[in-house]
């Protein structure tokens, strides 16, 4: 009989296993165009099942408030090295636990109860934790926001001066989770120097794209880059934060340990580092190119299909999809995607005049069914499979056919064998 530690999930916990197999096989079968998710790599994922998540790390490599911590210490070190070669930046933090993390990092670093954080207007695109009031920022923090031009759906850097000059904010935050367009991160740079802020750029969902020059860098632009690891980039759920400036050091690393978080996640670190060992290759950069070309073929295609595409098109991994040609709202869309395994999100367009949880819009993303190997032409039948359940979303013999269809293209690019 094997020691009770060593049976296999299988055997051990027969409920808990059959769970991850029937996950396994939806996301098999299913077209993942949710922006913010990716398919990591198996040796992503070793590294995360690893007995390094045993080890309580508390500190910094060199530094740890445990002993034993010798051989961790250097997957920290490594992560952090590659992390600094990959985006140019002086230093790294790779312990925060999620992007979440990684902010509310920053802004207990720099910011005190009742300062002004300024960010995007979370309706035009901007997280939840760039100043929502259900969230600790908008409940913490004063917070003042800008947004896109009615006309053109892009940010109106005339208005983001207008609102800091008014509202003298400690930090602005660049990024977005659901902007599809570049930030002119050298204009935000000159417009925090005049008001006395600090420039903070949240690039979760962009990390993939800047990591193999496909999106402009904000680290030459920033005090202080936060990012999540899991998106774009494709490593292991969490965060991070990069910075240039020395006397930066020591506040941040303060504000992740101790003062927000206890131990690292060694094990996920171990993820980290070999995550960024994938970006420094040279494959990433035409991954990350095919994602981007995916986009503009299903943005093109979603267009021809007769959807409206926000701000007219993308140059990320990105958009959104005015749904209001079709007559049908985000909440409607969603769920008859679901029906025919098609994975998306109902998001807000700018001003839209649906509630939030209704919408008027959904946001599209390319990473995940990229790294299936997908490329422009199934864009192509993605569109035309999205247009064909949207012409008929109550219809539920339509929405079966779809959804065979896409079982039948989804097996031809497998993920998992
Ligand atoms: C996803 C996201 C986050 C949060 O990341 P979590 O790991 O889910 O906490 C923060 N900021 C932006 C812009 C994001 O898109």
């Amino acid at each position: 009989m094997p020691h009770p530690h060593r049976i296999p999930l299988a055997e051990a916990d027969p409920a808990v296993f059959d769970i991850i197999l029937r996950e396994q096989e939806r996301q098999e079968h299913n077209l993942e165009l949710i922006a913010s998710e990716n398919i990591a790599s198996l040796a992503v994922r070793q590294a995360m099942m690893s007995v390094l998540q045993d080890k309580y790390a508390e500190g910094y490599p060199g530094k740890r408030y445990y002993g034993g911590c010798e051989i961790v210490d250097e997957v920290e070190n490594l992560a952090i090295d590659r992390v600094k070669q990959l985006y140019g930046s002086n230093f790294a933090n790779v312990q925060p636990h999620s992007g979440a993390q990684a902010n509310m990092a920053v802004y207990f670093a720099f910011l005190k109860p009742g300062d002004t954080l300024m960010a995007m207007n979370l309706a035009h695109g901007g997280h939840l934790t760039h100043g929502s009031p259900v969230n600790f920022t908008g409940q913490m923090y004063n917070v003042a926001a800008y947004g896109v031009d009615p006309e053109s759906e892009t940010i109106n850097y005339d208005e983001m001066r207008k609102v800091a000059q008014a509202s003298k904010p400690k930090i602005i935050v660049s990024g977005a989770t659901a902007y599809s367009r570049t930030f002119d991160f050298a204009q935000i740079r000159k417009i925090a120097d005049e008001v006395g802020a600090l420039h903070m750029c949240d690039m979760a969902h962009y990390s993939g794209l800047i990591a193999a020059g496909e999106y402009p860098n904000p680290v030459p632009h920033c005090d202080v880059v936060t990012s999540t690891t899991h998106k774009s980039i494709r490593g292991p759920r969490g965060g991070m934060i990069l910075w240039n400036k020395e006397e930066l050091t020591k506040p941040i690393n303060m504000s992740v340990f101790p003062g927000i978080q206890g131990g690292p996640l060694m094990h996920v670190i171990a993820g980290k580092a070999v995550c960024f060992g994938e970006a420094l290759q040279p494959g990433f950069k035409t991954y990350q190119a095919q994602i981007k070309k995916n986009s503009h073929a299903l943005a093109e295609a979603m267009i021809g299909e007769g959807f409206r595409i926000v701000s007219g098109g993308t140059d990320s991994h990105l958009m959104l999809v005015d749904l209001r040609p079709y007559g049908i709202t985000g909440k409607v869309a969603q769920i008859a995607l679901d029906e025919a395994n098609i994975t998306t999100n109902k998001n807000s367009i700018p001003n839209d005049p649906e509630k939030p949880f209704v919408t008027s819009g959904v946001r599209l993303g390319t990473p995940a069914v990229t790294t299936r190997g997908m490329r422009e032409s199934e864009m192509a039948s993605i569109a035309s499979l999205i247009a064909r359940c949207l012409k008929n979303p109550e219809d539920a013999a339509n929405l079966e056919a779809v959804k065979r269809e896409v079982v039948e293209l989804t097996k031809r690019f497998p993920i998992h064998v």
